[in-house]
């Protein structure tokens, strides 16, 4: 028997599902086929939610480990993280957060079909779990089939000594010590993480900064602190060879200066990026044009097959650098919802897109870079102002980091901010709607930032930028 649905969204990760919401929002019948257990994709269930709530874990602990300072007596004993409790609290939190997404389906009559879709043409999709069913969408199938974790020629991943994220988010031990390929948002979240557990954690970035996509500025400012408290970074550097053991990893790095350096670690994390997934699809059978193993979509996320739409971590726009995360997904899902329904929509402007990286300390940025910016041909006008020496930073004990401005001199348009320090990944929002709504520094400048708070950072680098910060 097929049965038959408007919109049929192919993985339930932050792409599909808000899709599928959306669409039923809109008064379509919706069916989600998801082959996990759980609802929530990479996410929910490896990605962000997990990771975000060990780093909250990392965040007390800090705390803790200084609570002499903060007057708060604890006695003599040692103070250690106890893994197993953390992955308690951890699975009970992403427990209860893909639960609230069964809610959302059934409260708006999606229909979560459990097992893994194969395209057969002509809005068919075949779902395999045990046995196979039919499925037909009479408007639009969305592909929202996200991305999985890959590593670089040479190095094999063993899933136990050469881990990805998929696996690092799951240790019941604190690695005595780790490597991590890669200093992009997942490699330097979990050198934070393990380093504030406990682990020697060693970085190796084959670029010469780390988190590579951000504003110089910050990437300097995270070594920076990185070295200061003991995390070894090798930029320009690359793992030449990986061989794990039973208990231990042998690594060969090859550092910028062109020596050798052999190291012999528990633990190689590959944070070397994500490739799109489309195993078992059938998309280049049913006619999908693919880029790199990425499906090409306008942008509406139509693809080049009429009643096929994609969104997510698994789409190419066609440009370099479609940023892989989970808000985007989101919002891409949502605009091909509305489309599907029949509403007019408008594209998305990735300059506007926030990015957070949840190291220690916290990166939060939006917009333009000053490379970025010179490149495109702006006359740049810059302001920052250091998070050190507002009140709030200090009562909360946490100085490093700074807010930086990126204006066109002559128009006065902020062009982006990019941040670093705590609480910058909220801060973002400020600056995403400045962005945005094509804010002036002078805007910026005359919006009133209360007192005592950390966003009082970004008032005053609009105040540097036009050359008279108040407190510095
Ligand atoms: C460690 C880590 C931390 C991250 N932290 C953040 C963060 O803090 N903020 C942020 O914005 N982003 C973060 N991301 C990225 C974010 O998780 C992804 O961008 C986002 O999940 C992409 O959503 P998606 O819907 O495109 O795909 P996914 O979430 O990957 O979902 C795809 C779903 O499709 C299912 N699927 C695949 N093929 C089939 C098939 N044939 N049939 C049925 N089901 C199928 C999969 O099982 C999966 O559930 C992080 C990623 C990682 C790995």
């Amino acid at each position: 028997m097929t049965n038959e649905y408007d919109v049929v969204v192919i993985g339930a990760g932050t792409g599909g599902y808000v899709a599928a919401i959306r669409a039923a929002q809109l008064g379509l019948k919706v069916a989600v086929v998801e082959k996990q257990k759980a609802l929530g994709g990479t996410c929910l269930l490896w990605g962000c939610i997990p990771t975000k709530a060990l780093l909250e874990h990392a965040h007390a602990l800090k705390v803790v480990q200084h609570s002499k300072e903060w007057g708060i007596s604890i006695g003599d004993a040692a103070v250690a993280i106890d893994m197993p409790q953390v992955q308690e609290r951890k699975d009970k939190i992403v427990g209860g957060l893909t639960k609230g997404i069964e809610f959302l389906f059934k409260k708006n009559k999606i229909d979560w079909i459990k097992g893994t879709a194969r395209l057969t043409g002509n809005g068919g999709v075949e779902v395999f779990e045990g046995e196979t069913q039919t499925l037909l969408a009479r408007k639009d199938i969305i592909i929202a089939t996200g991305s999985s974790p890959r590593s670089v020629p040479g190095i094999a991943i063993d899933h136990t000594r050469i881990i990805t994220s998929d696996e690092a988010i799951h240790l019941k031990e604190v690695p005595a010590s780790i490597a991590i390929m890669g200093s992009g948002a997942v490699g330097v979240e979990f050198a934070s993480i393990f380093h504030r557990f406990g682990s020697a954690v060693t970085i190796v970035e084959l670029l010469p900064r780390l988190v590579p996509v951000e504003d110089e500025a910050v990437s300097a400012e995270l070594e920076k602190s990185f070295k200061k408290r003991g995390i070894t970074c090798h930029t320009g550097a690359k793992v030449t060879s990986a061989k794990a053991n039973a208990d231990s990893v042998d690594v060969q790095i090859q550092l910028a200066d062109g020596t050798s350096q052999a190291l012999n670690v528990s633990y190689l994390l590959v944070a070397t990026g994500r490739g799109p997934v489309t195993t078992g699809l059938n998309a280049e059978g049913v006619g999908l044009e693919m880029d790199r193993g990425y499906i090409k979509v306008d942008a509406e996320y139509r693809t080049s097959v009429p009643g096929i739409s994609a969104v997510g971590d698994v789409i190419t726009l066609g440009t370099p650098g479609h940023p892989q995360l989970a808000h985007v997904s989101s919002a891409e899902g949502i605009i091909a919802a509305e489309r599907i329904a029949g509403k007019d929509t408008r594209p998305i402007n990735y300059d506007h897109v926030p990015g957070c990286t949840y190291c220690d300390p916290e990166i939060g940025s939006v917009g333009l870079t000053e490379r970025e910016a010179k490149e495109r041909g702006h006359d740049v006008r810059i302001g920052a102002f250091p998070f050190g020496v507002l009140g709030r930073a200090k009562m909360a004990g946490e100085t490093e980091g700074f807010v930086k401005i990126v204006a066109d001199k002559a128009s006065d348009a902020v062009l982006g901010i990019h941040m670093i320090g705590a609480r910058s990944t909220e801060l973002v929002a400020e600056a995403t709607l400045a962005v945005r709504l094509e804010s002036t520094v002078e805007e910026l400048i005359r919006t009133i930032h209360a007192h005592p708070t950390m966003a009082e950072a970004i008032g005053e680098a609009a105040h540097a930028a036009h050359g008279a910060a108040i407190h510095s």
